[in-house]
């Protein structure tokens, strides 16, 4: 399994000028918008199950 995820897009803006960033694991940094910014895998998706959809989604 991979442990490198790139990221196409900065979250932030949205330009592609992307590069790793000295901070290590998944870490980028933005040259557009000079944000720094890291990615985390948190786990694989649990199987859809009841009691765990509200329908409605935070805006
Ligand atoms: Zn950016």
């Amino acid at each position: 399994m991979s442990e490198r995820a790139a990221p196409f897009f900065c979250p932030y803006c949205g330009d592609e000028d992307l590069r790793p960033n000295e901070q290590g694991h998944g870490a980028w940094e933005c040259a557009a918008c000079s944000r720094a910014f890291q990615l985390k895998f948190l786990g694989l998706l649990a199987p859809a199950t009841s009691g765990n959809t509200t329908g409605r989604e935070d805006i």
